[in-house]
């Protein structure tokens, strides 16, 4: 897939460009402008090649309908000088206005974004002439401006971002060699389409965090208080009968920072498991040592404290010093590789968490099969 953003796809067009600007926010504050900058250069070639009308079309967080504190107004403040012709417009409908540059403010301040009601795609696709979708991360919701427009418009193209990260994941998961996956996280429900995915892709699985702590538990091993999904017992079970692929922790840390040997348990009725022990930290480097391609999402253990953090990193450190290609996505274990500042010892490193498992597991996104769904075919609009 190339993207064919080009001057005769552009020029004179109405153009609706749907990007991820959802950048990380605490306490009010930006904390990274990050996706903005990936942005910018799209934005700008799109802008040379004149068209009739560009209009840059996000979400940000998690509003229920209008908030103040979710408004892109933040954004565009920041981004002034980058684009000094951008005006903030509160409807699509604005857009017929003077001017070329506009900023959509936030689509789900729109009760209709998340339900992909077909009066507002109608309201979108009345003001366009062709759709540019380049928002990998939100890929896998079924949201109007999202799957809703790419199922509808009649010109459709993906953003160079977009291609990027699919050609990114499509590529790591096509190399040759021993594959090692890693697979860590709060609650195995979340992640049992990757985990199925990863059973046929991976030679080994190397588990941690609370999806461990559950496949321990289904297996007969007491972890007293440690987060166990206690629903998911019965697919733990059954993702057990492949247990020559599944590499299970042999100790982990405790509460009060103790290490708990799981083979001869010496857990006390209180203890809860927060962490990966050091005995697992070096079998699991072991299998990342031999592994040629190395597959990581979430953290090992209870990252955001800081006394929970050494198996994490201790994995990352593994991983960074190997000489495996390196996949790494999803927002708790990306942060901790930026923390050691090792980025640069990782191939690729995806920021899109929930898309990014959702194209692993399945090998596509809703967006994806929304443009197999349009009548309107790829090639008669970039031929
Ligand atoms: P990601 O965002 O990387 O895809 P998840 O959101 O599934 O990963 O899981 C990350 C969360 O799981 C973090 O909040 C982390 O603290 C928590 N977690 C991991 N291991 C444990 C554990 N043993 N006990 C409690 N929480 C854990
Ligand atoms: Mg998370």
């Amino acid at each position: 897939m190339i993207s064919n953003i080009n001057p005769q796809s552009v020029k004179n067009k109405r153009v609706l460009l749907r990007v991820d600007l959802n950048l990380p926010m605490l306490d009010g504050n930006i904390l990274s402008m990050a996706r903005w900058h990936q942005v910018l250069p799209t934005i700008n070639q799109m802008l040379s090649f004149e068209p009739k009308k560009l209009i840059i079309v996000s979400h940000f967080g998690q509003p229920k309908g209008f908030e103040a504190r979710f408004s892109l107004t933040h954004i565009q403040r920041l981004i002034q000088q980058d684009v000094p012709s951008l005006k903030l417009i509160q409807k699509i409908s604005d857009s017929s206005q003077d001017g070329v540059l506009f900023l959509l403010e936030n689509v789900r301040f729109d009760e209709r974004e998340k339900v992909s009601d077909q009066s507002l795609i109608d309201e979108y696709l009345s003001m366009v002439d062709l759709v540019v979708y380049d928002a990998f991360s939100v890929g896998h919701r079924k949201h109007g401006s999202v799957y809703g427009i790419m199922s509808q418009a009649r010109q459709f193209l993906f953003g160079p971002s977009f291609i990027k990260e699919k050609s990114a994941i499509d590529d790591a998961l096509a190399r040759p060699g021993s594959r090692v996956a890693i697979l860590s996280g709060s609650k195995i429900s979340t992640k049992l389409p990757i985990l199925k995915k990863m059973l046929v892709w991976a030679d080994h699985i190397l588990v941690g965090g609370g999806i461990a702590n559950t496949l321990l538990h289904a297996k007969g091993l007491s972890l007293k208080k440690s987060l166990v999904d206690l629903n998911a017992i019965e697919d733990a079970s059954h993702i057990l009968k492949h247990a020559d692929k599944i590499v299970l922790p042999v100790d982990g840390i405790n509460q009060q920072m103790a290490v708990v040997d799981f083979e001869n348990s010496n857990m006390g009725e209180e203890d809860s498991v927060l962490d990966i022990g050091p005995a697992t930290c070096q079998l699991f480097a072991k299998y990342i040592d031999q592994a040629q391609t190395v597959l990581w999402n979430g953290p090992m253990g209870y990252y955001e404290n800081e006394n929970f953090q050494m198996g994490t990193q201790k994995i990352a450190l593994a991983i960074a010093e190997s000489s495996a290609y390196a996949i790494i996505g999803g927002g708790d274990s990306v942060a901790a590789v930026e923390d050691l500042n090792i980025e640069h010892q990782f191939d690729y490193i995806s920021t899109s968490g929930g898309a990014f498992l959702h194209y692993i597991a399945y090998g596509s996104l809703p967006v994806l099969e929304a443009v197999k769904e349009n009548r309107i075919n790829l090639e008669e609009i970039v031929s």
